[in-house]
């Protein structure tokens, strides 16, 4: 399921936070977009989930147009926000069902999926506990898992590893590169991050709104003749930190 942007532009008032964005993600495929804080990476995934609606431009998935096609192609779509949206007090399982059931599924139904989710996050023990007394780490497994519920095609992350010691970073990371290649998952990966970035991965660099460069971070790599994705990043955007 792949998804389309062509000729995006949005502004908050006289600020253009995304110029022209044009882009298309690629089925199956973990897809990176790299930009530094205020890039405009946020503003991307609001338009993508709709928080926002469109000024101009357009965003189509699996070739439906999200404005026109709205509820076909919010299904399609699990999210994980750059702030956590579980609620604390609740239990991991009150969580999850509570979202399950906004997806239409009865208890029944949502049972087996919750279980082979968490299953897979290691997460299984830990269903009555309160989502307040897990670490950062177990709480961002149980928002992916929460997001998959439904089994979506696309999953979108933004800044999903942010707060998350480094060995916790890896393996979030490993593990939904797993789900792309064994699921066929879509993933878009919103970081700051350079070195969330492998050579295969499709990878986007947004900078000030704009989009400077799209490819496999190898092909970009070779191109731009760097030897890694931090030097093409300064030679891109000239920023040295
Ligand atoms: P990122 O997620 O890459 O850090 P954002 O999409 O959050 O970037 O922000 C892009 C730009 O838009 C920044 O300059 C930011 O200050 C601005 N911005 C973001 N949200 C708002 C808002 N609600 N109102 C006004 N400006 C905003
Ligand atoms: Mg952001």
């Amino acid at each position: 399921m792949s998804i389309d942007i062509r000729n995006l532009s949005f502004s908050y008032g006289s600020l253009l936070a995304l110029e022209d964005i044009n882009l298309t993600l690629q089925e199956g495929r973990f897809n990176a977009l790299l930009g530094p804080n205020g890039a405009g990476k946020s503003t991307l995934f609001a338009l993508l989930t709709r928080l926002y609606a469109l000024q101009s431009g357009d965003i189509s998935i699996a070739g439906h147009s999200i404005a026109q096609h709205p509820a076909q192609v919010m299904r399609k779509l699990g999210v994980v926000f750059q702030q956590s949206t579980l609620d604390l007090d609740l239990t991991v399982a009150q969580n999850l069902y509570y979202h399950a059931a906004l997806h239409g599924m009865s208890k029944r139904q949502a049972r087996p999926r919750i279980s082979e989710q968490l299953a897979r996050f290691d997460l299984q023990d830990r269903l009555d506990e309160k989502v307040r007394h897990l670490n950062g780490g177990h709480r961002r497994r149980v928002e992916i898992a929460r997001a998959l519920l439904h089994k979506p095609e696309i999953l979108l992350l933004d800044e999903p590893s942010v707060g998350l010691d480094p060995a916790t970073r890896e393996s979030l990371n490993q593990h939904i590169r797993q789900l792309c290649q064994t699921e066929q998952l879509t993933a878009f990966w919103a970081t700051h991050l350079m070195e969330e970035v492998q050579s295969d991965d499709l990878v986007t660099i947004l900078f000030k709104g704009k989009v400077l460069a799209s490819d496999t971070a190898a092909q970009l790599c070779q191109q731009h003749r760097c030897a890694d994705i931090s030097s093409l990043f300064r030679s891109l955007t000239g920023v040295t930190e």
